[in-house]
């Protein structure tokens, strides 16, 4: 007799267990802004449960900060900032050591246009000024690179500048992986649709929903205005233009990306965007492409392994990878 009950007991539970776990689940996107590497940094993301997606973006944001004060010349107790000062070798954190590494490898294929010790060049040229100037050419001798090797050597997990002359400044790289740390913080965290743009460096988790993100890419002579745009996910997609830091004088415009051969703003391209599997990589690639030019920019990115790019000329003209060409979507 006392079988039966107990029986219905089990099945009621079941089916209870069940219709909790069947029950729809109530997705909840979250955009959230903060100020990090002097740019605005917007965190989207999709779940469900709103409190922990908002807890997710901030621990993002954290760790983002923390990139920040290991690479930022600005911040005197940053790893960088010991290394420009030290005249020996030190001992650097895991972190330091992967960009910096990265960094090599790009430096290397693009033949020393992606530079890493163009510090002394960028405070020369200071565009955070009130009112930026040129500098004379013999100003500019003085703080260039002595060669296009890397900036830095690297012995195990110490490193010292190549040259006590150079001062290094990862400031073409750095944003990209502080990106891709937020991004690993977002996935750890459970979520699995996101997107994180620090000021054009852009990394993607899974797509928005169901569908992949949809990216613009800015027009670099028409603000606010979209050149194109991009059905990606799970990717990253970085965009160096021109038009992103300069000041015109007598009708030149000067910008923030240097041929390291010239110590000039490199002439040769408008914007150059580089979608790739890391931010890091793609936001280095994007630089050193930029410096390349179209021709030899273009050969950088297409033999670069998962790595599509779209560069348009100092005339305006559009060049692109060859898998780049059926994903792109003209406005
Ligand atoms: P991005 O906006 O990523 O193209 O990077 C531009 C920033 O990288 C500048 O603000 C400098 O800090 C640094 N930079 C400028 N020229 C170069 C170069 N040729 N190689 C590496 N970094 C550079
Ligand atoms: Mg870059």
């Amino acid at each position: 007799m006392l079988k039966r009950p107990l029986a219905l007991i089990a099945a009621l539970l079941l089916i209870l267990l069940l219709s909790w776990s069947l029950r729809p689940k109530v997705t909840a996107e979250v955009a959230r802004t903060a100020l990090i590497m002097g740019t605005l940094v917007e965190i989207k993301a999709v779940g469900s449960g709103e409190k922990d997606i908002e807890e997710a973006i901030s621990d993002a944001f954290s760790a983002m900060r923390s990139e920040e004060g290991r690479f930022s010349t600005q911040i005197e107790t940053s790893q960088i900032s010991a290394i420009n000062r030290a005249t020996a070798a030190i001992e650097v954190e895991p972190e330091v050591l992967f960009v910096l590494q990265l960094g090599q490898r790009i430096t290397r294929l693009s033949e020393g246009a992606f530079h890493m010790g163009l510090g002394g060049l960028i405070r020369l040229w200071d565009f955070e000024a009130v009112t930026p100037r040129v500098p004379e050419l013999s100003e500019i001798k003085q703080v260039l690179p002595i060669s296009s090797e890397d900036a830095v050597s690297i012995t195990g997990t110490r490193v010292e500048r190549r040259d006590t002359n150079l001062q290094l400044d990862l400031g073409g790289i750095a944003k990209g992986y502080a990106v891709d740390r937020a991004l690993a913080v977002l996935r750890a965290a459970g979520l699995e649709s996101a997107s994180v743009n620090a000021g054009g460096d852009i990394g993607l988790l899974g797509g928005h929903g169901e569908r992949p993100w949809k990216i613009g890419i800015q027009h670099p002579r028409k603000a606010g205005e979209l050149l194109a745009t991009l059905a990606l996910r799970d990717r990253a997609i970085v965009t160096s233009g021109d038009y992103e830091r300069f000041f015109m004088l007598e009708g030149v415009r000067y910008h923030h990306i240097f041929d390291p051969q010239t110590g000039l703003p490199a002439r040769a391209c408008q914007s150059v965007s580089v979608v790739a599997a890391t931010v890091a990589e793609a936001d280095a690639l994007a630089t050193a492409a930029f410096v390349l030019g179209p021709v030899k920019g273009l050969a950088l990115l297409e033999k670069s392994h998962e790595v599509e790019g779209l560069i348009v000329s100092a005339e305006g003209r559009i060049e692109m990878t060859s898998g780049l060409k059926d994903q792109i979507q003209w406005r």
